[in-house]
């Protein structure tokens, strides 16, 4: 188990603390673990009802981060996983309740029922009024969960939102619990879990799935679900969410509701999107009309990866609840989602030939549309050896970046200027500049049209001297774009050598010589760069350790210089 603690015991008080310590308008209740309002006081007396909700810890930001003006006034938090006590509870109780009194909201697990349960009797003995409501969204369990009732998930964070609400807005505890029930009866959630978590007191992940496994219905304690299924794609195992939650909650097409996509801990945003891109689409395509929605990280289950899914339905009064402003900062307000994706059309760059230069023979261009079909070639051959070099001394992307460039290459060769090369070389600096990314996208672009620019000066561009200086300029320009120089381990290493080997070639030298030539120098270049050690690029980061590799981009160039001596000299 790895994780940024320092006593596994500790775990909750240094949460608290270290949330407390960020928000000026949080305070801790003394002597227990209890987040609350900092003018909890000044609100009870205000006539408002208090909202008070909690469990175990482990679901963070859960609960504390829904304390704030509009939600929770407070919070209470039992270790990780376990119910607070009732002492907890009662304490809670009796600090916040004024004469409006305190609604408590409890997810419907045993133990937090009966110790909120307990607490709320001695307060009500005592002569405090308070009430409690028990949410229990969960929709996994068949049977709606049998004699215990569905298990309160993610979903239950809506209630707090509507109870909240309804409280600021100064209505009596039971006016803000007939409210809260009301949503709670139109409230389903279902959860997907890829992997499991670790209790940190416990040191060991609560169940173990299969690389290939994933679980539907866990609860959010990391107990199993109701079933193991094989992973798939999101929008599948969305699907089976949905279908799920509209079965249960007997959803129809043309129902108002509001969606929250929930993260469990452990999954990346990226993929909470995509989850909520189904799930919208998915809801649309039933005819639901999703008047709200809400995605990110709302109650976890510690880092567990996987999501869950929460419906509410809803009408004005109870959307009107869920976009009320709130100060607590984990609520991130409810958008308002669109039916289609709207993409905004937008006038294109024209690509203008800045240039035209000369044209040259059929089978000058021929040769050039040999030459780059060599290039895509290697580049598809090598995309394997390149990545593994970029991999040591970057990160990894070269091999793919440049067979990337190299299928929009042969995908455009036919609409290539190939009779103007000057032209062509404009159209490919085009293409690598939309296609390649990362570091080599934009240097190669600006070579390859620095090369054109030389090149349409020559009156003769299919000379050896023409290729040379253009070869020689579109250095130059990656000189001036990247800020790198030869011996700092870069392409360049191969490039620059390459470019002087074919400048020096003396008139009347073949032209598969003169390339071949220039070709060597680049490999022998490429080969250089084991020694030097990198000031530019990623690989900058790597210091000492980047000596005895070569440099991906400078072997990279010495493939497409040998790729095009070849298929010049066959
Ligand atoms: P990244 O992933 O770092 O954005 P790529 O993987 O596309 O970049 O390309 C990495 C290669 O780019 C390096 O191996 C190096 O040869 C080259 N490179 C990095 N910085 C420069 C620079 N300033 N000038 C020329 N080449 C550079
Ligand atoms: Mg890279």
């Amino acid at each position: 188990m790895k994780k940024l603690i320092n006593d596994p015991l500790g775990v909750v008080d240094d949460m608290l603390e270290g949330a407390v310590l960020a928000d000026q308008r949080l305070v801790l209740l003394e002597g227990e673990n209890i987040v609350a309002r900092r003018d909890f006081q000044a609100l009870g007396q205000s006539g408002k009802v208090s909202i008070i909700s909690g469990g175990g810890a482990g679901h963070e930001p859960a609960h504390g981060g829904y304390v704030g003006g509009g939600m929770l006034t407070a919070a209470v938090a039992g270790p990780v996983f376990t119910s607070p006590s009732v002492d907890a509870v009662l304490k809670a109780i009796m600090a916040l309740a004024g004469p409006a009194g305190v609604l408590l909201i409890v997810k419907n697990y045993t133990g937090d029922r009966l110790n909120f349960g307990l607490a709320a009797e001695i307060a009500r003995a005592a002569g405090v009024e308070v009430d409690m409501l028990v949410v229990g969204d969960d929709v996994a369990l068949d049977n709606q969960g049998g004699q215990v009732g569905r298990r309160g998930i993610a979903g239950t964070v809506f209630i707090h939102k509507v109870a909240g609400a309804a409280a600021e807005a100064g209505l009596t505890l039971s006016q803000v619990k007939a409210e809260a029930e009301r949503a709670a009866a139109g409230l389903f959630s279902m959860g997907l879990a890829l992997g499991a978590c670790t209790v940190p007191a416990a040191g060991k992940p609560g169940f173990n799935l299969g690389d290939d496994e994933v679980e539907y219905g866990l609860g959010i304690h990391g107990e199993s679900g109701v079933r193991r299924g094989r992973i798939q794609s999101a929008d599948e195992m969305v699907d089976v969410l949905l279908a799920r939650l509209v079965e249960q909650g007997e959803l129809k097409a043309g129902e108002r509701i509001a969606l929250m996509v929930n993260n469990l801990g452990g999954t990346a945003v990226q993929e909470l999107d995509i989850v909520a891109r189904q799930a919208l689409s998915g809801c649309a395509a039933l005819g639901m009309q999703v008047e709200a929605v809400m995605v990110g990280t709302f109650l976890t289950a510690l880092e567990m990866a996987g999501c869950s899914l929460s419906i509410l339905r809803v009408d004005d009064a109870l959307l009107t609840r869920l976009k009320a402003p709130t100060d607590a900062t984990a609520w991130r307000g409810m958008t308002t989602p669109s039916a289609v994706v709207s993409r905004v059309p937008v006038v294109s760059v024209t690509e203008q030939h800045a240039f035209t230069g000369a044209s040259w023979s059929s089978d000058q261009a021929d040769a050039m549309r040999k030459v780059l079909q060599a290039v895509s070639q290697a580049f598809q051959h090598s995309e394997q050896v390149l990545t593994e070099l970029d991999s040591v001394v970057g990160d990894g992307d070269i091999g793919i970046s440049l067979a990337r460039g190299a299928r929009a290459i042969d995908a455009a060769l036919e609409s290539l200027a190939l009779d103007r090369p000057a032209v062509a070389l404009q159209q490919l600096s085009a293409i690598l500049r939309r296609v390649l990314g990362g570091t080599s996208g934009p240097l190669y672009a600006v070579f390859v049209l620095r090369a054109g620019v030389a090149l349409s000066e020559h009156a003769e561009p299919g000379s050896v001297g023409a290729w040379a200086e253009a070869l020689q300029a579109g250095c130059d320009g990656m000189v001036r774009l990247g800020g790198a120089s030869a011996g700092d381990r870069t392409m360049l290493d191969a490039l620059i050598p390459a470019a002087a080997a074919l400048s020096s070639q003396a008139k009347g030298v073949a032209t598969a010589d003169a390339v071949l030539q220039m070709a060597i120098a680049a490999e022998i270049g490429a080969e250089a760069t084991r020694t030097m050690l990198p000031s530019k690029g990623r690989s900058s980061y790597l210091g000492e350790r980047a000596l005895g590799h070569v440099d991906p981009g400078a072997y990279a160039v010495a493939l497409w210089m040998r790729a095009v001596a070849s298929a010049l000299g066959d």
